[in-house]
C-alpha cells in the first residue's frame, strides 16, 4: 500500500472523487504546505480521511526513539510494513533544524566501517517511505522549523535514484524547503553524479571520500574497485561545472589510516582542484570494524592542515555519539520496543 506521501497531486485528487474539486487542494495544502497529519486537515470531512487513512495508512511504525544532547537530538527506528527497519535522526542546532533520512533498508555498497554496510541490503524504500521520515520529523520539530534534508541516514541515494530525484523534487516544491538546504550524500556512483548534474535539481552534493588513494579506498569503499578515484574525480568535475555548486567531501577520521600527513597530502590534491569543501568527522567505531576514530588533537591538527593548504575544512559535530548517532548504530542495537510519537 502506497503511502500517502507517495501520491502525486493527481493521484490524491483520483482518491477524492465525488467531493467538490476544491478538497484535493485542501487536502494537499494540509498535508504537504501545513504539514498536518491526515486526522488534523478537518476541512475534510472525516468519513473521507478515514477511507484514505484506510487505504494508505502510515508507512512508518515508531519501534524506538533515543535521546541525547537533552532532547537536541532524537533518533528513530521505523518499522516499514514488511518488517524491515530504517532510521531517521531530527538534529536542532543553533541556526537550523536537520533531519537525516534514509534512502534504502540497509545498503548494498559494503563499506567496512559502516555499521548499514556490514548488516547487508534489505531493500529500496518508496517515495512514500523516504517523504514519510522528513513530513514525520517536521512534525516532531515544533515548534522550531525543519530547514534542511539531508541524505545520510541508511542507504545509498544514488542507487535508488528515481525515488530520492523525486524526495528531492517534492521537498523542494511542495513542502517548499529550500534547495539549498537539501544534501545528496553518496559513496561515489560515478555515472549517477553525472545524471543528477544534468537534473537541474539545486541541490547539495557530498561525496563520502575517505581515503585519496585506490589502494586505502579500495579497502573502506568497495565500489572503489568499480569506480576508481580518476572516474570519480571526473564525475565530480562535471557535477561542478555543470552546476556551478559546490561539492562536499565527507572524510571520516580513522587513527593510522586516513589521518597522516600523507593521506592529507592525497585529499588535497583530489579537493582543491574541485574548490570543494571537507567535512572533517571522527570514525565513530562500529562492532564491525575495530580501528578508532582519531583523537580531537589530530582531527583539529588535520584540519588545520587542510586550511594552510588552501582547502576549506570544518569539522562536524558528531551529534549524539551517545545514541549511537552514525547510520545503521541504532538498528544493530534496537531492543525493538514499541514507542509511541507526537502526530501519530
Ligand atoms: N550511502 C551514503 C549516505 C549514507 S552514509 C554515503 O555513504 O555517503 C552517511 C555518511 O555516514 C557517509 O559519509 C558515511 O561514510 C558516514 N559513515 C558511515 N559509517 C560511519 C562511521 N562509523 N563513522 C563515521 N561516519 C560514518
Ligand atoms: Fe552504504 Fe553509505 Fe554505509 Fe557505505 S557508508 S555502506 S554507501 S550507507
Amino acid at each position: 500500500m502506497t503511502s500517502l506521501y507517495g501520491l502525486t497531486r493527481d493521484e490524491l485528487a483520483g482518491e477524492l472523487v465525488g467531493e467538490p474539486r476544491y478538497r484535493a487542494d485542501q487536502l494537499w495544502r494540509g498535508l504537504w504546505a501545513e504539514g498536518r497529519t491526515l486526522a488534523e486537515v478537518t476541512t475534510i470531512p472525516r468519513a473521507v480521511r478515514e477511507r484514505l487513512a484506510e487505504a494508505h495508512p502510515a508507512a512508518l511504525t515508531p519501534v524506538e526513539e533515543v535521546v541525547s544532547d537533552r532532547g537536541g537530538t532524537r533518533k528513530w527506528l521505523f518499522g516499514l510494513g514488511d518488517g524491515a527497519t530504517i532510521e531517521t535522526v531530527l538534529m536542532h542546532y543553533d541556526d537550523r533544524v536537520t533531519v537525516c533520512v534514509s534512502s534504502q533498508a540497509g545498503c548494498a555498497m559494503g563499506c567496512t566501517f559502516c555499521a548499514t554496510g556490514q548488516a547487508g541490503f534489505t531493500r529500496h524504500l518508496t517515495l512514500g517511505e523516504v517523504l514519510e521520515q522528513v513530513m514525520v520529523a517536521r512534525r516532531e520539530a515544533r515548534p522550531a522549523r525543519l530547514s534542511n534534508v539531508v541524505f545520510m541516514g541508511m542507504g545509498e541515494p544514488l542507487a535508488n535514484y528515481a525515488v530520492t530525484v523525486g524526495a528531492v523534487r517534492r521537498l523542494a516544491g511542495d513542502v517548499g524547503l529550500s534547495a539549498r538546504h537539501l544534501t545528496v550524500s553518496t559513496v561515489g556512483v560515478a555515472p549517477a553524479i553525472e545524471r543528477l548534474a544534468a537534473e537541474g535539481l539545486p541541490v547539495t552534493l557530498a561525496l563520502s571520500l575517505h581515503a585519496a588513494n585506490d589502494a586505502a579506498r579500495d579497502e573502506l569503499v568497495p565500489l572503489n574497485r568499480r569506480y576508481p578515484l580518476e572516474r570519480l574525480f571526473a564525475a565530480c568535475t562535471a557535477w561542478v561545472e555543470r552546476t556551478g555548486r559546490r561539492l562536499s567531501l565527507e572524510w571520516a577520521l580513522i587513527e593510522g589510516v586516513n589521518d597522516t600527513d600523507a593521506a592529507l597530502g592525497e585529499l588535497v590534491e583530489f579537493a582543491a582542484p574541485l574548490r570543494a569543501h571537507v567535512n572533517l568527522i571522527p570514525l565513530n567505531p562500529t562492532p564491525g570494524y575495530l580501528v578508532r576514530g582519531s583523537a580531537p588533537e589530530r582531527v583539529t591538527a588535520f584540519r588545520d592542515g587542510l586550511v594552510a593548504r588552501g582547502v576549506n575544512a570544518t569539522v562536524r559535530n558528531t551529534r549524539g555519539r551517545s545514541i549511537a548517532a552514525a547510520c545503521g548504530q541504532l538498528a544493530q542495537v534496537s531492543r525493538g520496543r514499541r514507542v509511541a510519537i507526537r502526530g501519530r
